[in-house]
């Protein structure tokens, strides 16, 4: 008898990037669950979908959710959408996915729109592994605290942002992460001044504070992740020396030993030396 929730996801700005499933499951379900329904009547109208709708926000979802399971537990089947791309996704819906699954409902995607992945899919930077942070806390200072902590993060990480702060935390970006760091801002994706600059933190930054253009529309900020320099994985011709001295005298583990107490050099990266000049010596 159960029913089934649909998570659909709708366009972040071109109508066109509807799929035609989404089109479908939208008018067969029993009920649209909307973030707001005034904004997804026009996508609704757009594509002569008559549905009735319900109101799932920020601020009522924990309230709706129960409902809308107890509904779906009966036989009907919801749909959940948010204003623009996929639900969930720094949007409303957590709580009743989470319902849905404690209680058993069958949850299925209608996969589309997503400014993250769009963004990621242009950035050219690796997206192997990448980090999604989200909206940034509102504040300068939390802003600073936060990119603080992601300083030597090693994957691309990636945050939305809106026009009302994008100067803000791009100036507080470069006040923490060096100026030649490569980011990219994806500004306004799939809409008519859809704009992707790639560059360096300095570079683009000043773009975006001479361009009054540039500080309008929808954001998607991606930072290329930091470069560790790696160890050195080899001795100098001076520890190799002093691990010959101490292997003619001692064991390897006490050769080894001293000669980290001698040279400074890491204990890991000697001892294979050391494996390696008595395998050289029994040839
Ligand atoms: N769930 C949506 C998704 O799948 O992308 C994101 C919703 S979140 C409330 C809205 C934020 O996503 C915007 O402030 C902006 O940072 C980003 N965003 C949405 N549409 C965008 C677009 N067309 N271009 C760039 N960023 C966009």
């Amino acid at each position: 008898m159960c029913g089934k929730l649909y998570v659909v996801a709708t366009p972040i700005g071109n109508l066109a990037d509807f799929s035609y499933r989404a089109i479908e499951t939208l008018k067969n379900v029993d009920l649209i669950a909307a973030e707001d329904t005034r904004h997804v009547k026009m996508l609704l109208q757009h594509y002569a979908i008559n549905n009735q709708l319900i109101s799932l926000h920020q601020h009522n979802e924990e309230k709706v959710a129960p409902g809308l399971i107890d509904k779906i537990k009966q036989g009907l089947s919801v749909a959940l959408v948010s204003d623009a791309g996929t639900p969930l996704l720094s949007d409303p819906g957590m709580p009743l996915v989470k319902l849905a699954k404690q209680e058993g409902v069958e949850v299925s995607p209608i996969p589309g729109a997503c400014a993250l992945i769009a963004a990621l899919s242009v950035s050219g930077l690796s997206v192997t592994k990448f980090v999604f942070e989200g909206f940034l806390p509102r504040t300068s200072s939390a802003r600073k605290s936060f990119f603080t902590t992601k300083k030597n993060e090693t994957l691309t990480w990636v945050f939305y942002e809106s026009s009302h702060r994008i100067v803000a935390s791009l100036e507080d970006l470069a006040e923490v992460l060096p100026a030649d760091r490569k980011i990219v801002v994806a500004r306004e994706l799939t809409k008519i001044y859809e704009t992707v600059v790639n560059d360096s933190l300095g570079a683009v930054l000043e773009q975006v504070k001479i361009e009054p253009n540039m500080q309008k529309g929808e954001f998607v900020v991606l930072v290329d992740g930091a470069v560790v320099e790696k160890k050195a994985d080899t001795i100098t011709e001076e520890q190799e020396r002093v691990l010959l001295i101490l292997l003619k005298q001692c064991s390897i583990k006490s050769a080894v030993g001293m000669a980290v107490e001698i040279t400074k050099a890491r204990k890991k990266v000697l001892y294979q030396a050391a494996l390696d000049l008595k395998n050289k010596e029994a040839e």
